[in-house]
């Protein structure tokens, strides 16, 4: 019987989480954009540091991974085909990353957009999306078309709905701001920001997500809905239903929000 893992979110910066995999001995982290909280951590537990994943590669996300490998060789996993100095290993679509050391395993999927090789790890009830599924909102298309960061979402909305989503970013508020925008009369959203404020209140994390939940609230997954297609038409003064149109409509409403 694998030990049971631990997912424990690391504050860097203002908002991004380091998600950090753990047992009792061994450690993996996701998106270490600073050092300097994973190596507080790693001590402080005593833990070793087995692998570093990265799921795209802006500097927020990988920006620690230089100084976690002063303190020691570990494998780095993480987009091929985005520039990445710190990548040792360098994995896309179908690829498998094996963390032997925690007992789990992990489906890498492509899911550009955001960056234009951005990837997400999928494992164990488990999705690590970065910075391209958020709580209740989405990233921006920097790299990619919003078409592609639509069929992104997708690929992510078809994992089962207890699907526990850790995003990149504390940005659930500001984002249920948005969602409430397009959707005043969805209950589930007005009842997810009771309980994502609370948690705020108390300064905790309303991460992890679940697919399920998202499905319910998020817009940028709800663009086949006639109250989503309404609120989109009057944002761009014209008539689109086509789902990557209006998902592309929301997209740039947000921008502006
Ligand atoms: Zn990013």
């Amino acid at each position: 019987m694998p030990e049971k893992i631990q997912v424990v979110p690391l504050r860097a910066f203002k908002d991004n989480y380091v998600w950090t995999l753990r047992n009792e001995r061994c450690a993996a982290v996701v998106d270490p954009g600073e050092a300097r909280p994973v190596l507080d951590y790693l001590a402080a537990e005593k833990l070793q540091l087995v692998a570093i994943l990265a799921t795209h590669h802006h500097a927020d996300h990988v920006g620690g991974i230089a100084e976690l490998l002063r303190a020691g060789e570990v494998p780095v996993y993480g987009p091929r085909g985005e520039p990445i100095a710190t990548l040792s290993q360098a994995v896309g679509g179908g690829d498998h990353v094996s963390l032997e050391q925690l007992g789990v395993s992990f489906e890498v999927l492509d899911i550009p957009g955001h960056t234009r090789a951005h990837i997400a790890y999928y494992g164990a009830n488990m999705l690590f999306c970065g910075d391209t599924l958020f709580a209740c909102g989405c990233g921006k298309a920097f790299e990619g078309t919003p078409q592609q960061l639509y069929a992104s979402l997708e690929k992510l909305m078809a994992l089962p709905d207890e699907t526990l989503v850790y995003c990149g970013h504390e940005y659930t508020i500001a984002n249920i701001g948005f969602a409430k925008a397009v959707e005043p009369d969805n209950a589930a959203l007005l009842e997810r920001e009771r309980s994502d404020a609370n948690l705020r209140s108390e300064n905790r994390p309303t991460l992890p997500s679940t697919i399920g939940r998202e499905k319910a609230t998020n817009p940028f997954l709800r663009v086949a809905r006639p109250a989503v297609i309404a609120s989109a038409n009057k944002y761009l003064g014209k008539r689109v239903s086509e789902p990557a149109a209006v998902f592309a409509a929301l997209r740039q409403w947000k921008n502006e929000f």
